[in-house]
């Protein structure tokens, strides 16, 4: 994706009011961020483990969605799956819950996916970071088609807390 700055990011929030994106925190380390080999940015807040954050490039403009997580599956044992990238974890998947932007968000909706618990998907799906689970999942698809998968998936999920 394109190299964002701090306030594209902060202005393509959807889901939380402008002043809530005004404080919400936002990675400093930006310049430095690996934007060729990501679908999406996403990070936590390290003052507040269970908010996530997520920004996407959507028909050529950001759009950011917060998250609340219930931190990493409490069963560490239990092998779960990412549902944007599909990498299998041992622990490292999390229920991450965003409200529903505008009216149904008010209403107390939201929208639930299972997710990395580091929001690293792009990294997963390119090899670039491992999830330590030594079995990988066998698939057919070439690199590209992952990628491709992975970016119709956030963009899918987004697409429901905008609806
Ligand atoms: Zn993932």
């Amino acid at each position: 994706m394109k190299p964002l700055t701090e306030q594209e990011i902060r202005a393509g929030f959807v889901n939380c009011g402008k002043g809530a994106a005004k404080r919400l925190f936002v990675p400093r380390d930006l310049a430095d961020r690996p934007w060729d080999d990501l679908d999406f940015l996403g990070w936590r807040d390290p003052q507040s483990p269970d908010r996530a954050c997520l920004v996407a490039e959507l028909d050529g403009r950001p759009v950011g969605v917060v998250l609340r997580s219930s931190g990493p599956s409490s069963r560490q044992a239990r092998r779960s799956m990412c549902s944007v990238c599909v990498t299998t974890h041992t622990g490292g998947v999390s229920l991450m819950v965003a409200p529903r932007a505008g009216k149904g968000g008010q209403q107390g909706n939201s929208v639930g996916a299972y997710l990395c618990s580091d929001l690293a998907c792009s990294l997963y799906v390119r090899g670039q970071k491992d999830s330590g689970v030594g079995a990988r999942l066998h698939e057919s698809i070439t690199l590209e088609e992952k990628i491709q998968r992975t970016a119709s998936n956030i963009a899918a999920f987004i697409a429901k807390v905008t609806a």
